[in-house]
């Protein structure tokens, strides 16, 4: 077991690392985060910011030579560096698992491998390939770079096969994958923790609502069936087994019109659609990632009340203001106002977040979604200068 005041390294430093600084300073642990933004919501509140890039060797050097155990929050570490840190401190989860997240190629083969069902696609990495692509599967697709997306960005509609050409010009010639756009009936994701001795915990299964390729809304209970929930976490627990995974991995799924559970991707880290697991859950995925890398006892993951987490994106900041009026949101017992510290909103933007919760016995999240819709809507009206819905 690593012990407080033991020094944990994080690699990354946006608001899933703030988190996760919080907790582990809550419990007595010190924390240095790497992240070459000066202004990383994680950097303002740990004990050392190494503002620096994620292959700078001197940066990697001091995090190595300082940290008991290093983890992460965001996937796109550079091999050569997570390699090159595995080699001198524990890092959880290990290279291999930061490599398959990191590449949708090598994700979805790693998937497949494992017997887990995705989505109908091709491998397209050269533009030979992009111009032959023959599918045995009916389009419309997706074409999604195989590195570096993040909330529907690097992704292209595809609607005939000579558009898959095009479409790879587009993304930069880049190596993609060329995914069967599907009728989904629900997306779902499930959060675990999987500890140094094999012991696996899941959060409840999260329902989340995308607009725009961004997660919107997540709800929990989510509106499957109890079979579904099952195989969800069995899936999940599957993949985790099969990465001999340390730490906290999200698995997203899709729940396509015909009832199938497929895997959409995976993230080695906490998730956006955890965040409710902060205010709802007998314990939130940051302490339990905290508990997972230092090998302490995983904590049960119990749902408190049914509840909603809704995204403030950078969208409901009213043009040239600091923030937007949260007056009528925290007027509210029920919600719980999460901001991030980032100087500056853009549209698309994650600025926090907000939980509303239902009472403890309520028997779905109904309510809470409600609300959470409500507070948007006055939000985005204000923003945009009128009232709701105006
Ligand atoms: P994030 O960072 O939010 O996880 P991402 O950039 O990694 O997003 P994906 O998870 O691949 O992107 O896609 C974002 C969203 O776009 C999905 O959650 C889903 O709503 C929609 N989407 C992606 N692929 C498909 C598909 N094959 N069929 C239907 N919808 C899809
Ligand atoms: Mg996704």
């Amino acid at each position: 077991m690593i012990l407080p005041p033991a020094t944990l390294g994080l690699l990354g430093g946006g608001q899933l690392g703030r988190y996760f600084t919080v907790s582990a300073r809550t419990m007595g642990y010190r924390v240095w985060v790497l992240d070459p933004d000066p202004d990383s919501p994680a950097g303002r509140l740990a004990d050392r910011h190494l503002r620096a890039g994620f292959d700078d060797p001197d940066a990697l050097a001091e995090l190595a030579a300082h940290a008991a155990v290093v983890t992460c929050e965001f996937e796109n570490v550079p091999a050569a560096s997570a390699e090159w840190l595995a080699g001198r401190v524990l890092l959880r989860p290990d290279p291999r698992a930061l490599a398959i997240a990191q590449d949708r190629l090598a994700e979805k083969r790693f998937l497949e491998d494992a017997g887990v069902a995705v989505a109908p696609w091709l491998p397209v990495e050269d533009i030979a390939a992009a111009r032959g692509a023959a599918p045995d599967w009916k389009l419309p697709a997706i074409l999604k770079t195989a590195r570096l997306g993040y909330d529907g960005k690097g992704q292209l509609p595809v609607r005939t096969r000579e558009g898959v050409a095009r479409a790879f010009s587009q993304l930069g010639e880049v190596p993609c994958v060329l995914e069967q756009r599907l009728e989904l009936d629900r997306e779902v994701s499930v959060v675990l923790a999987r500890a140094p001795d094999g012991g696996c915990r899941c959060f409840p299964v999260t329902e989340n609502e995308h607009r725009g390729g961004i997660l919107h809304l997540s709800r929990v209970p989510a509106r499957v069936s109890g079979e579904i929930r099952v195989q969800a976490e069995a899936v999940a627990q599957h993949i985790a087994e099969r990465l001999d995974y340390h730490g906290v991995l999200t698995v997203e799924f899709f729940l396509s019109g015909s009832g199938r559970l497929l895997v959409n991707e995976i993230a080695p880290r906490p998730h956006n659609s955890g965040h409710y697991t902060l205010d709802a859950v007998t314990v939130s995925q940051f302490e339990q990632q905290v508990r997972a890398v230092c090998g302490l006892a995983l904590a049960p993951a119990e749902l408190v009340a049914p509840a909603a987490m809704l995204n403030l994106l950078g969208d409901l900041w009213p043009v040239g203001a600091s923030m937007p009026d949260f007056s009528r949101l925290l007027s509210h017992s029920r919600t719980r106002l999460h901001l991030y510290g980032k100087p500056a909103a853009r549209p698309g933007r994650k600025m926090g977040h907000v939980n509303t919760l239902g009472a403890p016995g309520e028997a779905d999240a109904s309510r809470p979604a409600r609300l959470a819709e409500g507070l948007w809507a006055e939000l985005r009206g204000a923003a945009a200068g009128g009232t709701a819905n105006g």
